[in-house]
């Protein structure tokens, strides 16, 4: 179990192009909490792994890779970053070769305990709205405020297509749901949101409903 922290943590996981990452920065904005995005972190290693020739399979190596690598999160205008022995590699995250290498770094448990430490660690200084694929199942099991925002295949697929990247989305739902650590799941406490026919800001809403029944103090929002 992971230890109390003093923050509240709001998690919202999904599958790939399900609209989590689009919700969980508005939300954060309106919140005034930090945005925690956990996908960019499993893409900044997959990206340490290629640019060092590095196999993303082999998980002996890319375990070397990270044990010689300085992995440094923290945030700046209110969202999450990462930096590897100082490098941003923010400009290639969402390139083909990192889309089609994530889920299989992804599957590594020694990069799942580095990068779900990290995480954590942000809940010690900030309140976060955190997304990504296990942080209501895993990461935060114990936080009251979990969501799982979900949408049709055909939808996502339209909406990767209208962003203009190539990313194979079912492959990785595939491979991320089938994991043996910490797969893609829905959180027994979780409240699902099919985002199919909603806007952003009307999944953002249903989401404030939840948390007011929930008694989060929200202010004047
Ligand atoms: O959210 P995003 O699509 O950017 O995530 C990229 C990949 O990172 C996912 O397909 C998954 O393999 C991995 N991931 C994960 N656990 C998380 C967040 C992302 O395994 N909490």
């Amino acid at each position: 179990m992971a230890k109390e922290h003093p923050h509240i943590v709001i998690a919202i996981d999904g599958p790939a192009a399900s609209g989590k990452s689009s919700v969980a920065r508005v939300l954060a904005r309106k919140l005034h909490y930090v945005y925690v995005n956990t996908g960019a972190m499993y893409r900044a290693v997959t990206w340490l792994a290629i640019e060092k020739g590095v196999p993303p399979v082999d998980a002996v190596r890319v375990q070397q890779l990270l044990h010689y690598t300085e992995v440094t999160c923290g945030v700046r205008d209110g969202e999450s970053t990462i930096l590897l022995d100082g490098v941003d590699p923010a400009d290639h995250l969402v390139s083909e070769a990192v889309n089609s290498n994530v889920s299989a770094i992804a599957t590594l448990p020694d990069v799942r305990r580095l990068l779900t430490q990290k995480q954590r660690a942000f809940a010690f200084d900030y309140d976060v709205v955190m997304e990504g694929r296990d942080i209501g199942s895993a990461v935060f099991p114990e936080t009251r405020y979990k969501f799982y925002v979900d949408a049709s295949p055909e939808v996502r697929a339209q909406r990767r297509a209208r962003q203009g990247l190539q990313d194979s989305i079912a492959a990785r739902d595939k491979v991320d749901s089938s994991r043996r650590t910490s797969p893609l799941t829905i959180a027994e406490d979780a409240h699902v949101i099919d985002s199919s026919n909603l806007t952003v800001e009307g999944v953002v809403g249903e989401i404030f409903g939840r948390l007011k029944q929930k008694g989060l103090p929200l202010g004047e929002l």
